[in-house]
């Protein structure tokens, strides 16, 4: 077969076979919520995933610490799990691709949105706050916040471009709220139309919460939800499960942004 004569393919072809060698994993075919499952000695043992350029494992009940450049060092992370005596302790399910899993549905609104950061409370305050700002200046996120001077996936909702932008230009030098570039990206419509079509996209943002599912816009509400974040232990990547108030979009993303930073504030304070 001719592609078998890819160099590229012919290496991870070799790769693979020298992990089968010695290895106590299979990994399985990708399912569509983007995981390869995983088999430890035989028996199920999660998953792993690729997330802005990492695998992750991913062991039902279980946080999972680590990460790798490749998926086989993923799943030697779940291997060394068995290792410690961790058993998956939620069922793992065999791929099922027309009726995803409740976790994926469940989540699947903001997880591609957790910032590519620490999950630490003050990173999840200002992903909420430049995914806010954003919106005001009529952007959309396509990932997650990855800090100011990194790229950042977004579409441009005056004219549907997507590419890369890096926060600390769309906040302004100094964060004096001016975007650069002014001309927003290579082949957006002409800058003299700018501020109208912001207008009409802007015109959609509320301050009170229309969403289905209820957003803090409050302080009081804001400060509930950061300190159940805290006592999931923000460390955790389980924890990033409860961000959804935080991080998933919301109509009143603005009045979120300054009910989280006052909670945050609060929080801060009483420590
Ligand atoms: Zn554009
Ligand atoms: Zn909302």
């Amino acid at each position: 077969m001719a592609a078998n004569r890819h160099p590229k393919i012919r290496t991870s072809e070799t790769e693979k076979q020298m992990q089968n060698d010695q290895q106590r994993y299979q990994l399985g075919a990708r399912e569509e919520s983007g995981r390869y499952p995983v088999r430890v000695d035989g028996k199920p043992a999660g998953s792993v995933y690729r997330r802005h350029g990492s695998w992750f494992p991913v062991m039902p009940g279980h946080p999972m610490d680590g990460r790798s450049t490749n998926r086989y060092g993923a799943a030697e992370l779940l291997v060394a799990a068995v290792d410690q005596g961790k058993r998956p302790t939620i069922p793992v399910q065999a791929a099922r691709p027309h009726t995803p899993r409740a976790l994926d549905v469940a989540t699947r609104s903001y997880t591609y949105l957790i910032p590519d950061l620490r999950p630490t409370l003050p990173n999840l305050v200002r992903a909420a706050e430049a995914t806010a700002r954003l919106a005001e200046l009529a952007w959309k996120p396509l990932a997650g916040y990855p800090g100011a001077d990194q790229p950042w996936m977004m579409q441009c909702l005056l004219c549907g471009w997507e590419g890369r932008r890096f926060w600390s230009h769309l906040r302004g030098r100094n964060g004096n709220g001016i975007p650069r570039p002014i001309n927003r990206h290579p082949g957006c419509l002409p800058v003299a139309d700018h501020a109208e079509l912001i207008a009409k996209h802007t015109a959609e943002l509320t301050v009170t919460c229309e969403c289905e599912f209820k957003h803090p816009t409050t302080v009081h509400k804001a400060i509930d939800v950061l300190s159940s974040l805290q006592n999931a232990s923000a460390e955790s990547p389980l924890a990033l499960l409860y961000a959804r108030p935080v991080l998933e979009p919301c109509t009143a993303a603005s009045q979120r942004a300054v009910a989280l930073r006052c909670a945050l504030n609060h929080l801060t304070a009483q420590k």
